[in-house]
């Protein structure tokens, strides 16, 4: 690991001027250090988040629950139980014990892992991300795999999820490391159904907009019965193919519809 300075301020103003100088923020660590032990990153100087109260916890907002950008998944899983059960049943399922405790959902989705679960559940709900600096639509913040809308030195200070009326979240498990192989997030709103899928494209997390139009219409299992996803843009590696990734899409995207049902 390169030597590297760490701040820890108590409050947003504090860490957002601590940024400024291209310091990079360190939210679980599950991601970056292990990154920095490798000394594939050099940061320099480190933002700790995990020290500042206002963005920490789950609370209901105008227009859904709002989630603090350091709020630990271990706690999603717990607090978000009575507002959104199928969010909280994804934190439940993130990783182990010790990565549901100091893993946050503001580094999850800063990082964008293609195959994490916090981004199916952020673009399936249509959440808006906060920073800092304004609000962005989930449709418009994840750009690809690693890649989101976020500027440099632009901290995710909260996640607002609406709430649908019914919603699920079913992941194949890739049993060495508990990411999705595959992970479906479902969820039905009164206006209509957003599907979106993680684990499974080389572009990261997308929405599958042929499932949405067929579940908005009738939403049973049935009603995605012939659809499939092409194999082309899908990942391919020792875990699953291209084809088996697009196979478990249409499995997943079924029994998300029966758990959500
Ligand atoms: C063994 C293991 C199993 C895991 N299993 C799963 C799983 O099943 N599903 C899943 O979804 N994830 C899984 N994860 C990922 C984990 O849950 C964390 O979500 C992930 O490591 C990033 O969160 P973090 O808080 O640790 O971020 P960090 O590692 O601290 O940071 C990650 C990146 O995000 C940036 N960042 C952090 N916070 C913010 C912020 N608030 N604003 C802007 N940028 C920020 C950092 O600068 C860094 O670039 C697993 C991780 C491990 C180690």
């Amino acid at each position: 690991m390169y030597n590297f300075d760490l701040i820890k301020p108590k409050t947003l103003a504090d860490a957002v001027a601590a940024m400024g100088d291209g310091a990079q923020a360190l939210s679980g660590g599950q991601t970056l250090l292990p990154t920095m032990k490798q000394r594939l990153a050099d940061p320099g100087t480190l933002v700790s988040l995990t020290g500042i109260p206002e963005l920490q916890g789950v609370c209901q907002g105008d227009g859904g629950i709002i989630i603090g950008g350091a709020t630990p998944h271990a706690v999603v899983a717990k607090e978000a139980l009575k507002y959104y059960p199928a969010l909280a049943a994804l934190a439940g399922q993130i990783g182990d014990p010790a990565v549901r405790n100091r893993g946050t959902i503001g580094g999850s989705i800063a990082n964008n892992d293609p195959s994490a679960c916090y981004p199916a559940a952020a673009l399936g709900s249509g959440a808006i991300i906060q920073t800092n600096a304004r609000e962005i639509a989930a449709d418009d913040y994840f750009l690809g795999m690693f890649e989101t809308a976020l500027d440099d030195g632009e901290i995710v200070t909260a996640v607002k999820f609406p709430v649908p009326q019914v919603a699920a979240y079913i992941k194949f498990v890739q049993p060495a490391s508990r990411f999705a192989l595959v992970g479906v997030f479902v969820a039905k709103f009164a206006d209509g159904v957003r599907v979106a899928i993680t684990g499974a494209s080389n572009n990261g997390v997308f929405r599958w907009s042929e499932a949405e139009a067929a579940l908005s219409a009738n939403f049973t299992p049935d009603a995605i019965a012939g659809l499939t996803l092409p194999a082309d843009d899908m990942i391919a590696d020792l875990h699953g193919s291209a084809d088996y990734r697009a196979h478990l899409c249409g499995v997943m995207t079924k029994r998300a519809v029966i758990a959500a049902g």
